[in-house]
């Protein structure tokens, strides 16, 4: 078994974070930030995205702690990107109060050499333009992963579209699924965008679960059932890396593989959301992650 490593671009934040539960400021989050530290519990990870003048040194190291290869943190003058979001009673809707890009606007990765010839790659939630132009510059990407949402699909949806056909795992929640594909049915709306060019389609159902969509074959699995959802931000994210860790882990990327990768996402997606941001991950270990992966494995046999 040979463990691959893993790269991933996207945000790096500080978030302003409003639940039913309360309210917390500054947490350290970012798309590229959750994936890398939920992928870092199974793989060598590498982090690339901008980061500004008031990124913490200790914050940083918190990283570099977890194995995370922080040499893709590019500091820019200004401010660290910032976002504020606000959840409603229904905890799958949210609402963005505030974004300010900060060092994000004009932001153009040059990924290193050795980052370059990483196996897994997964485009986080950014411009199109840029998610193409970072995949560009990898030698030959083994699996590529890749994340978008409302906003790219309405002002970017041609470059958005060429890039599926690179893509090998679409992860998209089920709205977004709905408007790429100008599709009412999730079903139809994922066999659309296979149609488009994507390998597989993971469609993210926040607390309902997810279904994978591939040519040949559909998996479906629920949320792992918490009683309480204090914080869900980062959950898409937290799956995402949960599930690429897994499979760079293990190497192997037939559909079982994938199952099985799907549900240590969805495992770590029910952890990240139990409090406020990326605080849970701190503590979790990788003992409570298998107590509750066999916790699911008897949830749904039968
Ligand atoms: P998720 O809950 O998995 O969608 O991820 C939430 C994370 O995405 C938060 O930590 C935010 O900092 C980040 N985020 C929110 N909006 C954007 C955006 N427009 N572009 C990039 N990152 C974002």
């Amino acid at each position: 078994m040979t463990v691959r490593s893993i790269a991933v671009i996207g945000s790096v934040a500080f978030d302003t974070l409003e639940t039913p539960s309360g309210r917390a400021d500054g947490e350290l989050g970012g798309s590229a930030v959750h994936f890398a530290v939920a992928a870092s519990f199974f793989a060598p990870v590498s982090l690339v995205g901008p980061i500004g003048d008031d990124f913490p040194a200790a914050t940083r190291e918190y990283l570099v702690a977890r194995g995370i290869d922080c040499s893709g943190l590019e500091h820019r003058p200004g401010r660290t990107f910032r976002w504020h979001g606000r959840y409603h009673e229904d905890m799958n809707k949210r609402d963005t109060v505030a974004l300010d890009l900060g060092v994000f606007a004009g932001f153009a990765p040059r990924i290193a050499d050795a980052t370059r010839r990483a196996p897994y790659v997964f485009l986080g939630n950014i411009d199109p333009a840029l998610q193409r132009g970072v995949l560009d510059q990898f030698a030959a990407p083994a699996l590529v992963g890749l994340d978008t949402m409302n906003h790219w699909i309405d002002e970017a949806r041609g470059p958005l579209e060429a890039l599926l056909e690179r893509v090998d795992v679409l992860v998209i929640n089920d709205e977004e699924a709905r408007l790429l594909a100008r599709e009412d049915n999730v079903v139809r709306a994922a066999r659309r965008i296979l149609a488009l060019g994507a390998r597989r389609v993971l469609v993210k159902r926040g607390e309902y679960g997810a279904i994978l969509f591939s040519p040949s074959s559909v998996f479906a699995v629920p949320a792992f059932p918490l009683e309480q959802v204090f914080d869900p931000t980062g959950a898409g994210d937290t799956f995402a890396g949960g599930m690429m860790g897994h499979l760079a882990a293990t190497g192997d990327a037939d559909d079982a593989a994938l199952r099985r990768a799907i549900v240590y996402g969805t495992v770590l997606a029910s952890f990240v959301v139990e409090d406020f941001g990326g605080r849970r991950m701190r503590t979790l270990t990788r003992a409570e992650i298998d107590h509750r992966y066999s916790q699911f494995v008897a949830l749904t046999s039968f």
